[in-house]
């Protein structure tokens, strides 16, 4: 399919927004430069009618954080707008082209097949925010999709992204979640959904290989360009700038995937078409958290190879970074030879970067707020103790803080073989020696590097059954604001910090379709 390159309602759009004749209607200032100024990288689109929008979930934190009316958009009408039924001022609404490496197989042509990107908006810093309908009918991009979205895998993003977060992980959100009133089909018929996401923006690796794949070279530096502008403009004074974007997103990707191996968060789809530039998680689909430390974890049905188990989240981003440089070749350098080894020293320093982000984040978990030459054998030995002993990746950490105050039995109950733990600990207590801090000081600095609590897979499912099944939101929301505020103790919801009970079976997740 050929991308369109009109695009007469982003003009109609300009016209609205300079003369805003009814200003209750103006819920959204928009600024749409993706629709200005990327002409040819999407499709102009509407979203589908639906039957009977309701407004399940809206964000008001993040709705104000957006510089929107929190309180216009909390109801009917921003049930209808967040449902795609009705099209806010200054919105131009448009599905976004790009193609994708899926589990290593190229497919030059993905594109938003169930999205719609409203605008973008400039949030109370000044930053620009991508706001777009996920589950908003078929678009031009939809191959053989309805274009709809589930009520369970809607809530699923909104709660897991919110988790994200706050667990201070780079990540798109979810400002609300509406039912449709219609029912959508997969095995059996499940109620239909529309999440609003917000993002730095949507633009993914595969936005740039849609285009270099075709050889259309203007395009990829225009957008090149554009992600400069938008996400790193203090490259523009570099000598290579699109050099300079490798860095920035091998630096980005590098800290993110860091970020998930700490928490142990597995993305599950880590496809190129799902890796956005601008550092952020994105398309929660099959991901999940783990709960035993076992490096080899896989939730996902379909990644019967284990592609994207936890261990692999490093290298599968560090493949990605290669299809990235790859994409941007021809704006490296006019010599390809040349394009090929400025791109290959680049993205070969990645596994360094992520050592650097992951060992940062390891430290401050350990307590540890010197620099040690032995800290990483010493990160990566706790680890090793943990698998083989079936150990709890988020407890141990957490426990870690009282263990460094010399309450070790907790911890030590953790493991199978509680020997495992007791040999690496002598390392660590002299390791702690050395450092300077006070222990009380240590202990409280520990506990916001060690989350209490992650979305238990358990926990999860509980709140979307409820969800979907009996249209009862109070375990839903009960789980998300526990998760709001994930480092700090919450005794009264102890039991949501715990693993699922034993005997309760392998976790298995679906695409998010
Ligand atoms: P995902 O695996 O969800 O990241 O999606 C991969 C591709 O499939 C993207 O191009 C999506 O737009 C498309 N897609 C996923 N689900 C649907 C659906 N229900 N209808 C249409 N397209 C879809
Ligand atoms: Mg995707």
């Amino acid at each position: 399919m050929k991308v369109v390159i009109t695009n007469p309602a982003a003009q109609e759009s300009d016209k609205r927004t300079q003369a805003p004749n009814n200003p209750t209607a103006l819920c959204f200032a928009f600024d749409n430069t993706y629709a200005r100024e990327l002409d040819g990288f999407y499709v102009s689109w509407k979203a589908a009618q639906v039957a009977r929008p309701r407004l399940v979930k809206f964000n008001r934190e993040l709705a104000e954080e957006l510089g929107l009316d929190a309180d216009a958009l909390d109801s009917e009408r921003g049930a209808r707008i967040f449902a795609g039924n009705e099209i806010p001022e200054g919105a131009a609404p448009l599905a976004q082209a790009y193609a994708g490496h899926q589990f290593g197989g190229f497919v030059p042509q993905l594109g938003d097949g169930r999205v719609l990107l409203l605008g973008e908006v400039a949030d109370r810093s000044g930053q620009r925010r991508d706001i777009q309908l996920k589950g908003s009918g078929p678009t031009p991009f939809s191959r053989a999709g309805d274009g709809r979205a589930a009520l369970g895998p809607v809530l699923r993003e909104y709660l897991i992204g919110e988790a994200m977060h706050a667990l201070g992980i780079p990540t798109t959100r979810a400002l609300a979640a509406v039912l449709t009133g219609e029912p959508v089909f997969r095995q059996t018929a499940l109620p239909g959904a529309v999440l609003t996401r917000v993002a730095a923006s949507h633009i993914r690796v595969g936005t740039f290989q849609f285009f270099a794949a075709r050889g259309e070279q203007a395009k990829v530096q225009r957008l090149a360009d554009y992600v400069i502008d938008r996400h790193y403009p203090e490259l523009k004074e570099q000598a290579n700038p699109y050099l300079g974007l490798l860095e920035r997103a091998c630096d980005k990707l590098a800290a993110l995937v860091a970020g998930w191996m700490h928490v142990g968060f597995i993305h599950g789809v880590m496809n190129t078409d799902n890796m956005a530039i601008s550092g952020e998680t994105i398309d929660y689909g099959p991901c999940a958290f783990m709960d035993h430390y076992d490096p080899a974890t896989v939730f996902s049905s379909i990644d019967t190879h284990g592609r994207y188990a936890y261990a692999n989240q490093p290298k599968i981003a560090h493949w990605n970074l290669a299809r990235f440089a790859e994409a941007l070749l021809a704006l490296l350098d006019a010599d390809r030879n040349r394009a090929v080894a400025r791109a290959s020293d680049v993205v070969n320093n990645f596994p360094q970067l992520y050592e650097r982000h992951w060992l940062n984040g390891m430290r401050a978990k350990l307590g540890l707020l010197t620099k040690e030459e032995a800290d990483l054998n010493l990160a990566t030995e706790f680890l090793t103790a943990m698998a083989g002993n079936k150990v709890d990746h988020t407890l141990a950490f957490r426990y870690l803080a009282n263990a460094a105050l010399g309450d070790e039995e907790p911890l030590r109950a953790l493991f199978s073989d509680p020997s495992a733990y007791d040999l690496w600990s002598q390392y660590w207590r002299a390791r702690l020696a050395r450092e300077a801090t006070a222990p009380l000081e240590r202990a409280r600095a520990m506990r916001r590097a060690n989350p209490a609590f992650i979305p238990r897979n358990h926990r999860v499912e509980e709140a979307l059954s409820a969800a979907v099944e009996r249209d009862d939101y109070a375990p839903f929301d009960t789980l998300l604001n526990i998760l709001a505020h994930p480092f700090d103790d919450q005794p009264e919801f102890a039991a949501f910090a715990e693993p699922a009970p034993d005997g309760q079976g392998c976790y298995r997740t679906f695409c998010g379709t």
